[in-house]
């Protein structure tokens, strides 16, 4: 049967890592691939890391009710394309949505029954840390992150299950875990 699964976490915490690793290991799940007036980054490729729209297009998209939530993070708009989502859902496969809190936020209102993980950093530092080791964003855009950080780690608990990206393979096998191990009555 077809699921939705929200993973959210701040930015530089690891979620585009872990997600690339467990689609590789899991090549029948769903990522779903946001539009987004963010630059791209070195290396990044429309179609596959995002859809990367002029805002004018974004907002359309908005008013035309495209997207299954949408948020401003850090100067941008992000959201999610509706109907890709509901078709792969519709065909009984598992989706995954990467999205900051406000949208997981707009989809437990709208897809209650959505399993949401929050993966939080170890420390604020070790963040800081994986941001600037990643090398690919402003010291504007680092500051905003790590602002933003705070906030988001303040609502984990918001969600049904926390995870601590501390050790890569340990955290990769707790969400395995968390989405495939059988449920025992
Ligand atoms: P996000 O998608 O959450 O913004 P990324 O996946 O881009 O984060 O990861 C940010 C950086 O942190 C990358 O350089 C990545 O290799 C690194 N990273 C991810 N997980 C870990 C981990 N468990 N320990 C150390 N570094 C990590
Ligand atoms: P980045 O610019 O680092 O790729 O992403 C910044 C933040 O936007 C991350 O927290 C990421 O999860 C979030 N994000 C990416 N796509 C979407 C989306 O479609 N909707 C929402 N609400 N957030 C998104």
């Amino acid at each position: 049967m077809g699921r939705l699964i929200v993973l959210t976490g701040p930015s530089g915490v690891g979620k585009g890592t872990l997600l690339r690793s467990l689609l590789e290991r899991h090549p029948e799940l769903y990522l779903s691939v946001s539009a987004t007036t963010r630059a791209p980054r070195s290396g990044e490729v429309n179609g596959e890391d995002y859809f990367f729209v002029p805002r004018g297009t974004f907002e359309r998209m908005i008013a035309n009710g495209e997207l299954l939530e949408w948020a401003e993070f850090a100067g941008n708009l992000y959201g999610t394309p509706r109907t890709p989502v509901e078709e792969q859902i519709r065909h009984g496969r598992w989706v995954i949505l990467e999205i900051e809190l406000e949208g997981a936020r707009q989809i437990r209102k709208t897809f209650p029954e959505a399993f949401r993980i929050f993966i939080l950093p170890p420390s604020l530092p070790e963040l800081e840390f994986r941001i600037r080791g990643r090398g690919q964003d402003t010291e504007d855009a680092i500051a905003r992150r790590l602002q933003r950080a705070q906030e988001e780690i303040n609502a984990a608990s918001e969600f049904d299950i926390q995870i601590v990206n501390d050790n890569f393979d340990k955290t990769l096998e707790r969400i395995e875990l968390t989405l495939f191990a059988p449920v025992v009555c």
